[in-house]
């Protein structure tokens, strides 16, 4: 008999999950609270890892595809000191392929290719343990009922509470986002120091960031070691105000890295929040959770990179082994949780060196990643 399986949310975990199966001929529910795919700016450019999100590509037969669309020059990395000095300038070899760069938009499409996913369904609750089955519950006041839920809605995600009370917690460190459009033709000397990939200037307690997307697109963080509130006497809305609140915080930084912030065109505010590093669960029947969901981390870079790997390992296992839907389920688990405590410690104890009061640390974690 086949089993009835949703996933919750269609970011790479979520719809890796559900690419992997429908390769396998199976059906999968896919629920996504957004009410269409263009409904929220699709973030920042993702670098996906051989052997982590690049291998769930190739589990959902996608690589090919992959190669078209990434970017591996993206890989380049350029540090500057708060001068504008360049300390260090990484260029990846013209065969390098560890990490390219792709635009989350050119993923989500690539992975969502032929599934249906089912816009505008908010999931608010999930109930394991019914007669029937694990029930969902819906924004919109339906209810549907599945052998197997997989939460794969996100850092707040609404599927977390059926199998854990835990809550992500505020690391101390808060990212003010903002971006510059065709960079190339409107603010060429920004483009020429940012170059083909990303740019980086760190100093006491706060970084600057700049990320090349394709066509142009450059997404600016400015990171920052500030209480949560940090923003209380601010209107999020006057971007002037903001803009000059974060000039302050970066006084004294060289005038072309601060330009990074004079033309920027809105800004987002993020506080980074975390799970516990080593979140786990006791085991419940019908209900799993992948990505950011079990085990949300700072960012930097390992984040999609496991939720996909994940979604393709669930999905495959499950394929494989439909007649053993829990013990399947639970040996994900033990896996899933081995590999991302071991991803939250490098990234936790990643954000404190690039965070830091002594920016020198930030320079030496590049020489031990990426030796020049
Ligand atoms: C600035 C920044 C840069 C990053 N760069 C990288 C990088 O280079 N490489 C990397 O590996 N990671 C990176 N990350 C981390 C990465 O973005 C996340 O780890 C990744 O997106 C997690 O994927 P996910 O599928 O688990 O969750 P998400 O991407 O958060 O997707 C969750 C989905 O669930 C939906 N949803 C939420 N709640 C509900 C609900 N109640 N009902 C239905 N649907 C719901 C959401 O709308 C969303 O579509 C970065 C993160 C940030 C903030």
């Amino acid at each position: 008999m086949r089993h009835r399986i949703a996933v919750v949310g269609s970011g790479p975990g979520g719809l890796t999950f559900a690419r992997v199966l429908h390769r396998h001929g199976h059906a999968v529910a896919l629920f996504e609270r957004d009410p269409s795919p263009d409904a929220r700016p699709p973030g920042g450019t993702l670098d996906l890892h051989e052997g982590m999100g690049q291998l769930a590509l190739d589990k959902a037969g996608l690589m090919a595809d992959f190669q078209k669309l990434s970017r591996p020059e993206g890989q380049a990395m350029r540090i500057l000191d708060t001068d504008g000095t360049v300390l260090r300038d990484w260029r990846p070899r013209p065969d390098e392929r560890a990490h390219p760069e792709i635009d989350r938009k050119h993923l989500r499409d690539l992975l969502r290719g032929p599934l249906d996913v089912q816009w505008g369904r908010g999931v608010t609750k999930v109930v394991p343990g019914t007669r029937d089955g694990v029930r969902v519950e819906f924004a919109d006041g339906r209810q549907e009922v599945f052998d197997l839920v997989v939460g794969a809605d996100g850092a707040w995600s609404r599927v977390r509470p059926a199998v854990s009370s835990v809550t992500p917690h505020y690391t101390g460190v808060t990212t003010v986002e903002t971006s510059l459009d065709d960079v190339d033709r409107r603010h060429p000397d920004l483009a020429r120091l940012i170059g083909d990939g990303s740019m980086a200037v760190y100093g006491a307690n706060r970084s600057l960031t700049a990320q090349r997307n394709s066509g142009g697109h450059v997404k600016v963080y400015a990171k920052f070691r500030a209480p949560q509130d940090w923003h209380a006497d601010l209107d999020p809305a006057d971007i002037e105000a903001v803009r000059a609140s974060l000039l302050a915080l970066f006084d004294g930084w060289a005038a072309p890295v601060l330009d990074l912030l004079r033309h920027g065109t809105a800004f987002v505010h993020r506080p980074l929040h975390v799970l516990p590093v080593a979140h786990t669960w006791p085991h419940v029947r019908g209900v799993t959770l992948l990505g950011d969901a079990a085990h949300l981390m700072p960012p930097l870079g390992a984040g999609a990179n496991l939720a996909m790997l994940e979604g393709a390992e669930l999905a495959e296992a499950v394929a494989a082994g439909p007649e053993d839907l829990d013990g399947t389920v639970r040996a994900f688990e033990e896996r899933m949780w081995a590999r991302a405590a071991k991803w939250a410690e490098i990234t936790t104890a990643g954000l404190e060196r690039l965070v830091s009061p002594d920016p020198a640390t930030a320079l030496a974690l590049f020489e031990e990643v990426q030796p020049s």
